[in-house]
C-alpha cells in the first residue's frame, strides 16, 4: 500500500457552542493538515499524484474557504452575520461544531470526493492539527 500525503497550512478562527470552557470564545489556530491520497495504481510518471496538484486543488480550497477565514457552526448564524456586517469576510458554516474532529471529517468525506473527482486518486485520511501538540485523524 502506497499512501502520499501533502501538509498544507491555514489560519482560522472558530468558535464551540456547549464547550465548557474558553473554546466556547471566538479564538483562532494555525491549523496544519495533512491529506492522505492513495490510487489504484501508479501513474506514468510514477506518482498516486503530483503533490504540486494536491496543493493547488486542496490548497486552492483552503485558501477560498478556510484560511483567514471564521468556521462557525450554522446555529451560530447570528455571530456570523454580525462578523460579516463589519469585516466583509464570508464565514464558512458547518452544520455541526467546527471541531477538529467535524472539520477533518467533512474535508475527508465531502470536500475532496468532489475536488479530486477526475484524478483517479481518493483521499483516505486526514490528520488535522488544532496546535502542535493537538491533532485528530481521521481515515475511510
Ligand atoms: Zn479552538
Amino acid at each position: 500500500m502506497i499512501v502520499c500525503t501533502r501538509r498544507i497550512e491555514f489560519d482560522a478562527g472558530h468558535r464551540l457552542i456547549n464547550h465548557e470552557s474558553k473554546c466556547k470564545l471566538l479564538h483562532g489556530h494555525r491549523y496544519a493538515l495533512e491529506a492522505s491520497f492513495q490510487a489504484k495504481e501508479l501513474d506514468q510518471v510514477g506518482r498516486i499524484i503530483d503533490f504540486g496538484v494536491i496543493r493547488d486543488i486542496l490548497g486552492k480550497w483552503i485558501d477560498d474557504n478556510f484560511d483567514h477565514n471564521t468556521i462557525l457552526n450554522l446555529i451560530d448564524k447570528k455571530l456570523g452575520e454580525e462578523i460579516t456586517k463589519i469585516t466583509g469576510q464570508k464565514i464558512y458554516y458547518m452544520n455541526c461544531n467546527p471541531t477538529a474532529e467535524n472539520i477533518a471529517n467533512h474535508l475527508l468525506k465531502e470536500i475532496c470526493p468532489k475536488l479530486f473527482a477526475n484524478h483517479h486518486v481518493e483521499c483516505v485520511a486526514i490528520k488535522l492539527y488544532e496546535t502542535p501538540n493537538c491533532y485528530v485523524y481521521v481515515e475511510r
